[in-house]
């Protein structure tokens, strides 16, 4: 089959949840028995995320091959199950770079370079994923920011021309907002409509419209839009606030949305949508409503900033039988002297990653009172570093221990950087990103969860367990019982006198999806779900 296209933007106001709705998109389209792929096109001009503070854009998602991406592209991975690549991820800033770099290689030499055609040839080459050698029967193309954005312009400038040249096998799909106004008790559709003009004056006429409404639209309003803005009744449909966004897929499906979809590319629909596991899973889901409390110790209160990690727990939460409550414990905020206060009634702590010194203290805090009242623990990264650090503190006894990262004068720099690493003075794509493999200590806690002696997780970070150090953990009772075969780097460590304590140096929240829950995150919430 030819690959068709499929183009989701938004209007009206952001946060309305474009990843989502291309992630169910593609969901629904896998249901249909084809092949799919989904990328994100950012109008910034940072080449990507990697640089951004967690508070401007949530959290930074990394692909297998070491991409530092949106955290839309957990969405797309979470609710697919595809393995993204830095082919998905494309932002202005790497646009630019590219079409300057071929200008000063002289790929266009003689020609004055110009946002149309050079920007949006580029665009398109990537949009169309002209490089790429896999065949997907959909490529799903979410564009960031709004209609009217000055900077996305030129995205909207390539979707008009790749409409036009693509005829049948591309669509857009517009998502906006209907607004309620309480004094007046009314649902308003004049922004959806503004939007619409919006983008038509850019030459794009939507195919299909998402509302989003925090109410019901009743027919009339459906039907008021969908002849405003030149688009079939079939093709517009709502999309209300549900208690989760896993039900976003089966909403959609309930209101046709993929059968408009294949409609409007002119294919025949055959095959039935096969949700069944989706569906076993929104049942797990609705049924597990024992509550347990977990606490994430980290600097960032903010829901975006450690986004995979939640779904993470929350996903292995149902997959338990459980509602698992996430409780943010601000490690900026913790002493000795009041950590059992900010843990009371939590079941375990996950110690979440970060960089740099803030509230690093008040992770170790929390390591030490976990590891020491044995609740379990859950370090990932960061968190698995200031694990290490608190063991060395106090067990190994090195008061002084630390990371360089933190104190570069350390005497005991228990975490440190790798020899290759110190060269480097970029910030930006220069840690050890990606997908490494890491082999399991036979008899370990965590060879029988994952199942497999080898495997393969994805890391994001420049300091290292500092391997000089390894023989006096390992006498202690801290195990090393993952590490990288080519390296001997260590990836995981446990504490096996303890319940559940252990650190990964690497981030097992991007591998763990919603039909394929991560191992680790599976048995800890497990664990915690056991304790009576
Ligand atoms: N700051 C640490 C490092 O660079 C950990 C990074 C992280 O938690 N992702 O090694």
């Amino acid at each position: 089959m030819q690959t068709k296209f499929i183009f989701v933007t938004g209007g009206v106001v952001s946060s309305l949840g474009k990843g989502i709705i291309s992630a169910s998109l593609g969901r629904l389209l896998q249901a249909r028995g084809f092949s799919v792929t989904i990328q994100k096109f950012d109008p910034y001009i940072n080449i990507d995320p990697g640089t951004l503070n967690p508070y401007e854009h949530g959290e930074c998602y990394v692909t297998d091959d070491g991409m530092e991406t949106d955290l839309d592209l957990g969405h797309y991975e979470r609710f697919t199950g595809i393995r993204t690549t830095r082919g998905n991820s494309v932002t202005t800033g790497r646009i630019y770079k590219s079409v300057i770099d071929k200008e000063r290689r002289g790929d266009y030499l003689g020609k004055t370079i110009q946002v149309v055609p050079h920007i949006t040839d580029e665009i398109k080459h990537r949009m169309m994923r002209v490089d790429d050698p896999w065949n997907y029967d959909f490529v799903i193309t979410e564009v960031g920011g709004t209609i009217g954005d000055i900077e996305s312009a030129p995205f909207m400038e390539a979707i008009r021309q790749l409409r036009w040249e693509l005829g049948d096998r591309a669509v857009n799909v517009h998502l906006t907002f209907v607004p309620y106004l309480k004094a007046a008790d009314e649902l308003k559709t004049k922004p959806t409509q503004h939007s619409v003009k919006e983008l038509q004056s850019m030459g794009i006429q939507p195919d299909i419209l998402v509302l989003r409404t925090e109410k019901d639209l009743n027919e009339g309003i459906m039907h008021k839009v969908a002849s405003f803005c030149n688009v079939d009744p079939d093709c517009v449909v709502q999309s209300q606030d549900l208690p989760s966004i896993y039900e976003v897929p089966v909403n959609m499906h309930r209101q046709g949305l993929d059968v408009a979809l294949l409609r409007k590319l002119k294919m025949e629909v055959k095959q039935d949508s096969d949700m069944e596991s989706w569906m076993h899973f929104l049942k797990l889901q609705r049924e597990a409503t024992r509550e347990i409390h977990v606490g994430l110790v980290g600097k960032y209160a903010l829901q975006d900033a450690y986004k995979s990690i939640r779904e993470s727990l929350n996903i292995a939460g149902i997959y338990n039988g459980v509602k698992t409550k996430l409780v943010f414990v601000d490690s900026e905020e913790l002493t000795e002297e009041n950590i059992a206060e900010k843990l009371e009634g939590l079941q375990g702590v996950v110690i979440c990653p970060g960089f740099g010194s803030r509230g690093i203290e008040g992770k170790i805090v929390a390591a030490h009172y976990t590891r020491t009242h044995n609740i379990p623990t859950f370090g990932i990264c960061l968190g698995m570093q200031m694990m290490v650090i608190e063991f060395a503190r106090n067990v190994l006894g090195y008061a002084d221990a630390n990371s360089r990262e933190m104190d570069a004068e350390t005497p005991h720099g228990v975490i440190d950087l790798m020899e290759s690493q110190k060269a480097i003075t970029n910030m930006g794509g220069t840690m050890r990103l990606g997908a490494y493999p890491c082999k399991l200590r036979t008899g370990s806690k965590v060879r029988s969860l994952y199942g497999a002696e080898n495997i393969s997780e994805r890391h994001r970070h420049r300091y290292e367990f500092n391997n000089e150090y390894r023989d006096q953990y390992e006498a202690q009772g801290m195990k090393c019982v993952g590490v990288n075969p080519d390296s001997d780097l260590v990836e995981i460590v446990e504490i096996p006198a303890n319940t559940w304590y252990v650190g990964t140096q690497f981030h097992p929240e991007y591998k763990s999806t919603v039909l394929k829950p991560h191992p680790l995150f599976l048995d800890f919430i497990k664990t915690i779900t056991n304790i009576k």
